[in-house]
């Protein structure tokens, strides 16, 4: 299985890193080894001294499938998650100035952070849930699926040109504003509206 990524979803999370507004949407991969293992915490990785937290709305997919086309795209998934797409910012900085390639920042193992699963059907409307990630049970980011650049089919559709899509994929949806740094001993806990998804200690 593969996880596929979504960079700069969200207008204010753009804003926030001074990055240029997408034409099209920013897509990167994870490897399934980049998967958090359950009740394991986060060790901050000794190559980064700026590793942020990024909290993402997941998508599960059940269907083989490629170009599919937005209007379709409802059947391809029936679980909605939460994760943490962790980035070491300052090797990703790096990386960017230099048009080199971001996985050594976004892959590495553990980096991929992915909550349990909800069916589709609990939310009346998939554009429209709220999500938030507190540290040390204080928010530090909240979003809207409403807020995304592209929606949740949107993606889909353009994610499907290029891949296909197999049973089990997961695509990272993007992050709101709010990033920031990780430290030893911060507790993370992700909620869809008063849902908890993960609780994750940093190491
Ligand atoms: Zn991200």
């Amino acid at each position: 299985m593969k996880l596929i990524c979504i960079g700069r979803n969200y207008t204010e999370h753009i804003k926030e890193l001074e990055n240029e507004r997408p034409t099209d949407p920013v897509v990167f991969l994870k490897p399934d080894t980049s998967i958090l293992l359950k009740k394991q915490p986060f060790f901050i990785p000794d190559f980064s001294d700026d590793v942020h937290h990024e909290v993402e709305i997941l998508i599960k997919i059940n269907k083989v499938g490629k170009y599919i086309s937005k209007k379709f795209a409802y059947k391809y998934y029936d679980e909605i998650g939460l994760g943490i797409d962790f980035t070491a910012r300052d090797l990703q900085s790096q990386l960017k100035a230099k048009g080199l390639p971001w996985e050594k920042a976004k892959a590495f193992d553990g980096a991929a952070v992915i909550g349990k699963w909800l069916p589709k059907n609990n939310f009346t409307d998939v554009n429209n849930i709220n999500f938030t990630l507190q540290k040390n049970d204080e928010v530090v980011q909240s979003g809207n699926t409403q807020l995304m650049l592209w929606k949740i089919d949107e993606l889909i559709e353009y994610v499907s040109k290029y891949f296909t899509l197999k049973i089990g994929d997961i695509i990272f949806t993007g992050t709101p504003a709010g990033v920031g740094k990780v430290f030893a001993n911060d507790q993370l806990k992700g909620y869809i509206g008063d849902e908890e998804m993960f609780s994750i200690k940093v190491k």
